[in-house]
Parts: C-alpha cells; structure tokens; sequence
C-alpha cells in the first residue's frame, strides 16, 4: 500500500525543517518497509507570490486527495500588513480538511531538563497530550464591536465536544490510560455542557479511561506545580490556546514540539508548533525536531505506522541523549548535521 502525503514545505525555516523531516521519513520507510509517495504543493506566502492565494485549489485538491498533509511554517515578514494572508490559507486548509482537534504533545526528553524553566524533580517525566477543541467556541462566535460596547459568542454543541472529547479518550488509550478535562463550569454555560457530554461520553464508552475534571485556572497552576500528573488534556479552543502556549514553554525550546490536527477519519494535519522564524531562515540553524517529530505523529495518527512512528521518536531521544542538536537547545549542529546524526539512530 502506498501512503500519500500532500506536502507543503511553506514559509521563512519552513522548506529546511520539511526537507529534514523528508529525510528521517525516507530513511524509516526504508527500514519499516513504508512505501511513501509525496506531492508537493505552494502554500502561505510562498504561493501568495507565485499564484496570488496562500491556498491555491491545486493545493486544496492535492491536500483532500491525500492520506495525510504535511506542513513546514506559514507566514512571515514579508506578507505582514498585506491585503492577503499566508495565516489565512492555513484558517481555510483546516476548515477544508475539516480537522477539529488538535494534538499538542509535550514532553522533556531525558537529558534536557535543565533546558525547561520548571525545577529539574518536576521537569522528570513530564509527558502529556493536550487535545484542543479547533473549530468552535469564542473564536467562531457572532461579534458585535462598538466603540464603548462590545461582545463575543462563545457556541458549542453537544456534537462538536463529544466529538473531540472522543479523539481525546481515543489517544488516552494508546498513552497512560487518563484523561482531565479542562473547563470552567462554575461560571460558564458552554462549560457546563461541556463537562456533561465529555461525562456521558466516558460514561457510555470510556470507563476504562481514568477521568477527572480539573478548572481552567487550576489547571494553568498545575501545569506548573505538577506537570507529570498529566496524561490527556482535553479543551476547548480558547482555553487550550492559552494553556498549550504555556505548555511550549515547559519543553526549553519551541523547536522541539510537534502537532497534529485530526477530525472524522485518518488523514489530519501535521505541523511543527513554531512559526515561519525569519530571523533564523536560510542560516541552516533552525532544529528540525519539531517537524520530525511531527512526521511521526502522521505516521502514527494518520498512515497506520506506529511502529515506524516509535522508532523516529526513539531516534530522537537517542540523538537528545548524546548531546546532539542545534544552537537553540545549547548544540553545535546545524539542521543537516543534526538530521543525519537522528537518521542514524533510526532502526
Ligand atoms: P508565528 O509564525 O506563529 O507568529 P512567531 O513569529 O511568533 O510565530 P516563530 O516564528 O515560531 O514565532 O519564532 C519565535 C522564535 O523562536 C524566533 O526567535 C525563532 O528564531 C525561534 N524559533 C522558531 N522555530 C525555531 C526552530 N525550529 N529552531 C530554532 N529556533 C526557532
Ligand atoms: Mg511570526
């Protein structure tokens, strides 16, 4: 079986982390047995300047057609102030792809912990997944803006939380077994409805799943005090944009994390966190692990290669582990050199 990847290299470190990425997949194809077949397509303001629209329909087409779409980084200087946004073809790719959840994974690889602002007893073992409701909530909301009155909508369904509620128990399952779900159900409506079809959902379904409730003003505490309690965090869009930047932070460096966007079936979005990172682009500097890191997620979530996405990640480590990396995380390599040194520890 052949998987197809959509690939969009994109803006600014983003064709130099996707062509690292490129590579460490090639070379766990080759020992996994993967048949893997890219399609390149323009995006973000790379395709703003050659076709006049950050998501060309080429691009959408070639992205729907494929088992999964891989992306470097999106934006930039350049485009700033413009009247077309790169930032706006990735809005429009994900509502194309109908993704609603997104998967940030956080975790401080042994050896790094004096990279993460925490204290080194609580940076041990810190390994946790926040799933982020993407779609709904405040930021899809009916607006009024008034100079002295204004208002924002914050919606959600009992559909729209059971459904990535789901993707959330799902992802538990194949980690530590254990979700909190993140609201503010002593104030908020929405919350309420959340907590009670995330309930009746785990009730129905998930009783293996250990679950628990946790407020989201505790919950940007305890990320901090005791972040290895953590296995799945589940929120909405709002909260979770907030916490998940918090979260970017534990790690050292924000070259590190993956993400994956996923809705109804296997084929999601995966990008590394970070953006398009100007200042570093065409250095050769930039860390490459988020995006690797990232192409294993896609071969775990969306190309049925677990096996294959375990060994990058091992690779990782491996390479974390004898000191290797690029300059933001306190290493001598450049994002080619730290590519090959990940790529030779791929079993
Ligand atoms: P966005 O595009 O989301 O607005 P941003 O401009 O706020 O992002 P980034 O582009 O992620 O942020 O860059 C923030 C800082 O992190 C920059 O100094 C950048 O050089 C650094 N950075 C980002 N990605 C990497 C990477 N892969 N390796 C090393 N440093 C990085
Ligand atoms: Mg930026």
């Amino acid at each position: 079986m052949t998987r197809k990847i959509a690939f969009l290299p994109g803006d600014g470190v983003g064709p130099e982390v996707s062509a690292a990425a490129r590579r460490v997949l090639d070379a766990v194809a080759e020992t996994h047995s993967l048949s893997l077949k890219y399609n390149e397509y323009l995006f973000g303001g790379a395709a703003i300047d050659t076709a006049g629209d950050p998501l060309p329909s080429e691009t959408k087409t070639g992205c729907l057609e494929a088992d999964a779409v891989f992306l470097g980084a999106v934006g930039g200087p350049k485009w700033d102030g413009g009247a077309l946004r790169p930032e706006k073809g990735l809005l429009d790719l994900r509502k194309a792809l109908g993704v609603y959840a997104n998967l940030r994974p956080t975790s401080i690889a042994a050896g790094m912990e004096h990279l993460s602002p925490l204290k080194i007893e609580r940076a041990k073992d810190v390994d946790f997944l926040i799933v982020r409701e993407l779609t709904g909530g405040m930021y899809f909301g009916d607006r009024t803006e008034g100079n002295d009155t204004a208002r924002d909508e914050c919606l959600y369904t009992r559909e729209e939380v059971s459904r990535v509620a789901r993707i959330a128990f799902e992802a538990a399952r194949k980690r530590k077994g254990k979700v909190a779900s993140v609201d503010k159900a002593n104030v908020l409506a929405t919350s309420r409805l959340w907590r009670n079809a995330v309930n009746d959902l785990h009730q129905a379904e998930f009783q293996d799943v250990e679950f628990s409730h946790v407020l989201v003003d505790a919950m940007a505490m305890k990320l901090i005090q005791a972040p290895a309690d953590f296995d799945v965090i589940l929120t909405e869009n709002l909260f979770g944009d907030i916490l998940s930047d918090e979260a970017s932070v534990l790690s050292g460096s924000i070259g590190l994390a993956p993400s994956a966007s996923l809705g109804d079936g296997a084929r999601g979005l995966f990008e590394p966190i970070h953006g398009s990172a100007p200042d570093i682009a065409g250095h050769g500097k930039a860390n490459p692990v988020g995006a690797i890191l990232s192409a294993a997620m896609m071969l775990r979530y969306s190309l049925d290669a677990g096996e294959a996405a375990d060994a990058i990640e091992n690779a990782v480590a491996g390479a974390l582990e004898q000191g290797r990396g690029t300059s933001d995380i306190g290493g001598e390599d450049t994002t080619a050199s730290f590519t090959e040194a990940i790529m030779a520890l791929i079993e």
